[in-house]
């Protein structure tokens, strides 16, 4: 017989979350928190999401989301997660860019930028200090009118190297484009300034597993392998959940899956307005990615001037188009030291990261899929080996990701890696006027993507909920 992987479930909850990424993780343990009855269902064998990790044989353990985030999420960790996790945020030092305008590394925050935009960009350091500041002012309510793309045309004209320069390291964490917001870009540029550029010690696997401590002591129901297949929705508001073809009531769901299969898939267009369905279906989804994950034979190691973050591309210009293109000119290397894993093996990991088109992988048969695959390992060694010389006689282990793995695993529309564009985060915001007690908290609006964003998404949204379960219970105050 099956395992019943809802075994012992019960028959209501005040929330039911689905999925297990950073947002639905952090609303779920917050709500928990509060004292609420909360339901965590995951689709897939492991919680996390694009947080996650997978392990092959040699001891190698590889992140796939692990690159990267701002110092706030030291913050937002400490104050929703715990301490143990907020201590285990460390700074990776030595971020470096390699392409055919420049060459330097930098610790990535406002001081060391300023220093590089004014000696080797001969930027006036005026100009910078209004660039920043600038940056540093925008905020979700101002003017969306303006482009990342003349927001940078207004301070540094005609300079294609300090766009690249600044804009590069962006459209890697969250690909956003010269053609989005401006504040899109500010706002995330604003984060990485403030301190530089972070990762969790340990790795992922031991920062979910933290947190799948924290939920199971705060009370959260978690079910792994639980696939939700409807929002039951009765009279216009949440009224359970179908998962694994079984129904549970619920006051309140909080969708962590992509807001596109939220509204299209779970609950079904025909339970929003026109307007609104209409408004959603405009929304565009952002791009996938593809990686390669490359691992060193034991004992073997990498040097630590080889950089932690690298931002290389043989593209003559910076262009999105570029960026996305199968022909890849553009990747990203993570490079992993032993220190961020220091109870693991003592293994050195290379991670290639490109942002890429879902279609481009998609319109592939099989065997065409497979040689593009390893077409993608081939070139991705060639490009590694300026930085890690005779790496084809060194590397054990490289294996690929595409579009279509982020899909597999995530259910994500299109494999998209950070949600939806900008315009997808007003429609997230208006699930609830939509439908009483529908909640969505995931990558969505460029801003509420990545890590911190997520988190930070997962926070908001579960005070809205919070407020919603107080209102109907009449006793008034948020949390
Ligand atoms: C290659 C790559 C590299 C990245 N690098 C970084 C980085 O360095 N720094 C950074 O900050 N961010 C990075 N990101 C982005 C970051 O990982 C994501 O923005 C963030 O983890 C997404 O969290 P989320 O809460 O939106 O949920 P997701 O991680 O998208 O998870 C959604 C969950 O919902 C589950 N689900 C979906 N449908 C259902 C259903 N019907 N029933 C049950 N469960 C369901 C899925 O299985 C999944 O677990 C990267 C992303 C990618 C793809």
């Amino acid at each position: 017989m099956p395992r019943d992987f809802l075994q012992g479930v019960r028959d209501h909850y005040d929330v039911a979350v689905i999925g297990s990424g950073l947002g639905g993780l952090t609303a779920a343990n917050i709500l928990a928190r509060e004292g609420r009855s909360v339901l965590l269902l995951e689709q897939h064998y492991k919680l996390g999401g694009l947080a996650t990790w997978f392990k092959r044989p040699g001891g190698h353990i590889f992140d796939i989301s692990l690159h990267g985030f701002p110092y706030g999420m030291l913050k937002s960790c400490r104050r929703y997660w715990s301490n143990d996790i907020a201590d285990s945020i460390v700074q990776l030092e030595h971020i470096r860019f390699d392409n055919p305008m420049f060459s330097l590394t930098t610790t990535f925050n406002r001081e060391d930028f300023t220093r590089l935009l004014s000696t080797r960009f001969a930027i006036d350091p005026a100009v910078i200090k209004e660039f920043f500041d600038t940056a540093r002012g925008m905020n979700f309510y101002d003017d969306q009118s303006l482009t990342t793309g003349e927001l940078f045309q207004k301070f540094f004209p005609g300079r294609e190297d300090v766009v690249r320069l600044l804009m590069e390291p962006i459209t890697y964490a969250n690909g956003s484009t010269l053609e989005d917001p401006a504040i899109t870009y500010g706002i995330v540029f604003s984060n990485f300034m403030s301190k530089g550029v972070f990762t969790f010690c340990g790795g992922t696997d031991h920062l979910i597993k933290s947190m799948e401590t924290e939920m199971l002591a705060n009370g959260v129901d978690i079910r792994i392998r639980c696939d939700v297949q409807k929002v039951i929705v009765e009279n216009g508001r949440v009224a359970g959940v179908r998962v694994n073809d079984r129904d549970i009531r619920c006051s309140t769901v909080v969708s962590n899956a992509n807001l596109n299969s939220t509204i299209f898939g779970l609950v079904g267009e025909e339970k929003f307005d026109r307007n609104f369905v209409d408004e959603a279906r405009a929304v565009r989804l952002n791009n996938s990615s593809t990686q390669v994950y490359m691992a060193l034979a034991e004992g073997d190691s990498i040097d630590r001037s080889t950089g932690d973050l690298l931002f290389c591309s043989t593209a003559p210009l910076f262009r999105t188009e570029l960026l996305l293109s199968k022909d890849i000119t553009s990747r990203t290397f993570s490079f992993y030291y032993p220190d961020i894993r220091p109870e693991g093996k003592q293994r050195h990991l290379i991670v290639s990261s490109t942002n890429a088109n879902y279609s481009d992988w998609k319109s592939l048969d099989s065997e065409q899929y497979e040689e593009a695959k390893k077409n993608l390992v081939e070139t991705t060694l060639d490009a590694l080996e300026k930085y890690v010389p005779n790496c084809r006689e060194r590397i054990v282990h490289a294996e690929a990701a595409t579009p279509l793995t982020f899909e597999r695993y995530t259910k994500h529309v299109a494999g998209s890696s950070f949600g939806t564009k900008f315009e997808g985060l007003a429609v997230s915001r208006g699930l609830p006027h939509q439908v009483g007690g529908l909640y969505h908290a995931g990558s969505c609006g460029i801003i509420m993507s990545g890590w911190l964003g997520t988190i930070n998404y997962g926070v908001i949204v579960a005070n809205d909920v919070d407020n919603f379960l107080m209102k109907r219970s009449g006793a008034g105050a948020a949390v």
